[in-house]
């Protein structure tokens, strides 16, 4: 082997930052903060303070490697702490404030978390946590001396205080990028939750597949609403990818219901948003009813839509009422997120907008860095056909290859592939379709039926806000898929009227064995329909002829 001879430089996350503040100093961070008023920043600005942050947890003795815990909404100190925190070397580890206060006990002590910065609203969990998490030393309030809470909580720290105390010098460290860079915990429906460790060389390579104009296409041109929160798999990377690009960032803070995320999108003149299809549901629904138009108001040009299926109806509505395109991508906190992209390829210019939408019911093609493969029980490859379904094997210098302090067992194959848990299709193109969770897939006289597939078809009822489907115990069959209904306030809508409308949609063995209304449908932390739940709801319940 003869060694190239080009520079070793370590990819570091601090060199994101100090290049978005030499090159685009007045990129614009817009914030709607938890006191209430929109706060405005620049990448200047974030970089002197996550330098003045640096300082800062350097007095407070956190080194190289230790963990420093967040409980945040997205907002411009949450991305300080995405700087300065993993610029030091020390490990941010974002918590899902949404996961079960035990989980949360569970996590803070598994990973050992020294210093936990906090928004003021989360104050009652963090008292409650506080005996129960001995290991953290100190709690700062993410806010000024003016909004500080009072508390019992001894030591307290104000975030603003911390700053103001601090130089603006600061000459971040370089060390081997493969260092720990941050920590999520995977939501864990089943058993504990597990923790994933990036790597500042592999949150800077899913950066540049982020920007890359295949992947999400983030750019300066962009301003991008992250409502995807900064504590689910690092906002999908886009503080960094934000930063990389110089693109302007909007973050919504705590308020997500569908008025607060429209009027971000028009007053900030939003041009790509990223988020669950619970939140667009939210959206596309408050439209609905306040009677908006979208298209007229915004400049919203594409929605990345990701961590649940985009159900085609969804697509249709921000195309025809938004004038959106909806980029639908897959991936999972164990992959930093990014696996897949359903962009458009050039032969698709002459689409009509049916085939695309149906094109972009898929979850798209693997971006460069992720290598996919689609495997029997046997572990046998499948061909890419866009018809054989099996487990989703993936590997890529972004995801996992073992869960944090579990690194003795690994948790991937002999080639270095890691299961998914998701079942999916491969096309000749490389289109990827996800048609269950491996868990979620319903076994009817050992064929299986896809709950998301089918979801998507009650969906475009107009008189359905949300639909689930599980299988249910069947005497003859195993299971048999069970349809669970939300329906749109004021609307009317029968188990027959349903089942005639999916009757043209869905192969007839697909067809629910019955359909039932409830009022609301229990989600995951991370906003997923939580099936498990559902199952356990609706354990006992019989099927007509079951
Ligand atoms: P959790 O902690 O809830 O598991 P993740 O975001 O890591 O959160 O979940 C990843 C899973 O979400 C994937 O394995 C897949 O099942 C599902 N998922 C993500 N994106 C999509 C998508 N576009 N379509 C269908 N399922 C998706």
């Amino acid at each position: 082997m003869l060694n190239g001879l080009m520079q070793e430089q370590p990819l570091l996350i601090s060199s994101l930052i100090e290049h978005a503040a030499r090159l685009h100093p007045q990129g614009e961070i817009v914030s709607r903060t938890s006191e209430g008023p929109i706060h405005r920043c620049t990448y200047a600005d974030v970089r002197r303070r996550a330098r003045q942050l640096a300082n800062a947890l350097t007095a407070l003795g956190v080194g190289a490697g230790e963990r420093v815990a967040t409980l945040a909404w997205n907002g411009y100190r949450h991305m300080e702490l995405y700087y300065g925190v993993s610029g030091t070397g020390a490990v941010l580890h974002t918590i899902n404030p949404r996961l079960f206060p035990e989980q949360i006990e569970y996590i803070v002590n598994h990973a050992e978390d020294r210093l936990l910065f906090f928004d003021p609203g989360f104050l009652p969990l963090v008292e409650k946590l506080a005996a129960r998490a001995p290991g953290i030393s100190r709690h700062v309030v993410l806010t000024d001396r003016a909004h500080m809470p009072a508390s019992s909580l001894p030591g307290l720290l104000c975030y603003e205080e911390l700053l103001a105390a601090q130089s603006a010098d600061f000459a971040w460290p370089q060390f081997d990028e493969n260092s720990a860079s941050s920590l999520c915990y995977t939501s864990g429906t089943t058993g504990n939750p597990k923790g994933v460790l990036y790597s500042h060389r592999s949150s800077v390579l899913h950066s540049w597949a982020a920007c890359a104009v295949d992947g999400l296409a983030v750019s300066a041109q962009e301003t991008v609403l992250l409502v995807v929160p900064m504590f689910h798999v690092n906002a999908w990377g886009m503080p960094y990818a934000g930063a990389m690009s110089g693109a302007r960032l909007v973050m919504p803070g705590p308020a997500l219901d569908g008025r607060s995320v429209y009027e971000l999108l028009r007053d900030e003149r939003v041009t790509l948003a990223l988020g669950v299809p619970t939140v667009w549901l939210m959206l596309q629904q408050y439209v609905e009813s306040a009677g908006l138009r979208p298209a007229e108001e915004l400049c919203l040009r594409r929605v990345v839509i990701g961590g649940s299926a985009a159900p085609r109806a969804m697509s249709e509505r921000f195309a025809n009422d938004f004038g959106a395109f909806v980029v639908h991508a897959w991936g999972m906190t164990e992959m930093s997120p990014l696996g897949s992209v359903c962009n458009l390829l050039p032969r698709h210019a002459g689409l009509s907008p049916e085939q695309r939408l149906a094109l972009q019911e898929k979850q798209g093609r693997a971006v460069y860095g992720v290598e996919m493969k689609i495997v029997d029980d046997d572990g046998v490859e499948l061909p890419h056909d866009g018809l054989a379904a099996g487990h989703l094997l993936v590997r890529g210098p972004w995801i996992t290859r073992a869960y944090y302090r579990e690194e003795g067992a690994g948790n991937v194959d002999g080639d270095g592939f890691f299961d998914t848990g998701d079942v999916a299709t491969i096309d000749a193109d490389g289109y990827m379709q996800i048609t269950d969770r491996a868990k979620d897939v319903i076994k009817s006289g050992g064929e299986w039926i896809s709950s998301i597939a089918l979801e998507n078809a009650a969906i475009a009822h107009p008189a359905v806000a949300e639909a689930a489907v599980i299988g249910a115990a069947h005497d003859k069959w195993q299971e048999r898929p069970l349809l669970i209904i939300v329906r749109k306030a004021g609307h009317e809508l029968g188990r027959d009227e349903m089942l005639d409308f999916l009757r043209d949609r869905v192969a007839t063995w697909w067809l629910p064995d019955d359909v039932v209304f409830v009022d609301e449908l229990p989600h995951t932390a991370t906003g997923k329909l939580h099936k498990l739940r559902l199952r356990e709801q609706f354990r006992d319940y019989r099927l007509p002829g079951a």
